[in-house]
């Protein structure tokens, strides 16, 4: 079974005493939920001071990007080695990277390899645009997407499965009150499934985590995470509200286990 992953992207929010202060507004409560995943990604400038708040908790730490080299004269960037001290996991391939900052597929594939030969766990993101997904090339644009970004990745020495977490984030669903409907969603992961078991095999398509992301909130979380299809979110917005983010999380414990009464008492997972 896959076990469920939600991951709060702060994207370019929070200074480090306003990242402290929501994470204390959250830790409790976040760390009880058992049977999901969490991940918070916050700026690369409070991950020292939030992976010490989330010592000894079930809180996993993740970064919303890095260079693929491991050390060397890149200005301003940071290396899968730095990261790894810190982070379990890195968003890579967001669609706010791909389109303000020109990220390639080609790049994006080699910092999909990078991260993983270095032991860090990529959340790698693809998403089409308005206009690809209006002129029905959704599943070109996702096809082209994900084939490039897993590109020459090796899964029996990786165990690519436990390592790689997929995020589905439509470019026109993020950030715009615009989320994409339950089935949508599915239908597209699953078709991501399909590309995974052509490109590896059956097992590794049935293992891997594939969230949904883009305009998720406490009001449309169970129209997708009851679609079996979907493993988990990855949320903007609403992973800056403590309350928002913990309804996210709570809800997708409940609905994933639906023979516990309440994910927060569930000692059992
Ligand atoms: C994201 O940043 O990956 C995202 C999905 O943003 P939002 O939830 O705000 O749409």
């Amino acid at each position: 079974m896959r076990i469920p992953l939600v991951a709060g992207n702060w994207k370019m929010n929070t200074t480090v005493a306003e990242a402290e202060e929501l994470v204390c507004d959250m830790l409790d409560m976040l760390d009880r939920i058992k049977g999901v995943e969490k991940v918070l990604c916050p700026p690369f400038v409070s991950l020292v001071a939030i992976n010490m708040m989330l010592r000894g908790s079930s809180i996993k730490l993740g970064a919303q990007n890095m260079w693929l080299e491991t050390k060397g004269a890149y200005t301003g960037e940071i290396s899968p080695v730095m990261l790894r001290e810190l982070c379990e996991f890195v968003i890579l391939g967001h669609s706010e990277r791909r389109w303000y900052f020109g990220e390639t597929d080609e790049m994006v594939n080699k910092k999909v390899n990078a991260a993983l030969n270095h032991g860090l766990k990529p959340i790698l993101c693809v998403g089409e645009r308005l206009e690809e997904n209006e002129a029905g090339r959704t599943e070109e644009v996702i096809g082209k997407q994900v084939t490039a970004a897993l590109n020459g990745i090796k899964p029996t020495v990786l165990s690519v499965a436990k390592n790689l977490v997929i995020a589905y984030e439509p470019v026109w669903a993020i950030g715009t009150h615009r989320a994409a409907s339950g089935e949508q969603a599915a239908a597209t992961i699953k078709f991501i499934r399909d590309i995974l078991a052509k490109l590896w095999n059956k097992d590794i398509a049935q293992d891997l985590r594939i969230l949904y992301g883009g305009s998720v909130t406490s009001n449309n979380i169970a129209e997708f995470i009851s679609q079996p299809e979907i493993d988990g979110a990855l949320v903007g917005g609403a992973s800056l509200e403590a309350e928002e983010f913990l309804s996210i999380v709570n809800q997708t414990a409940e609905i994933k286990y639906p023979h516990l009464s309440s994910p927060l008492k569930g000692e059992d997972r």
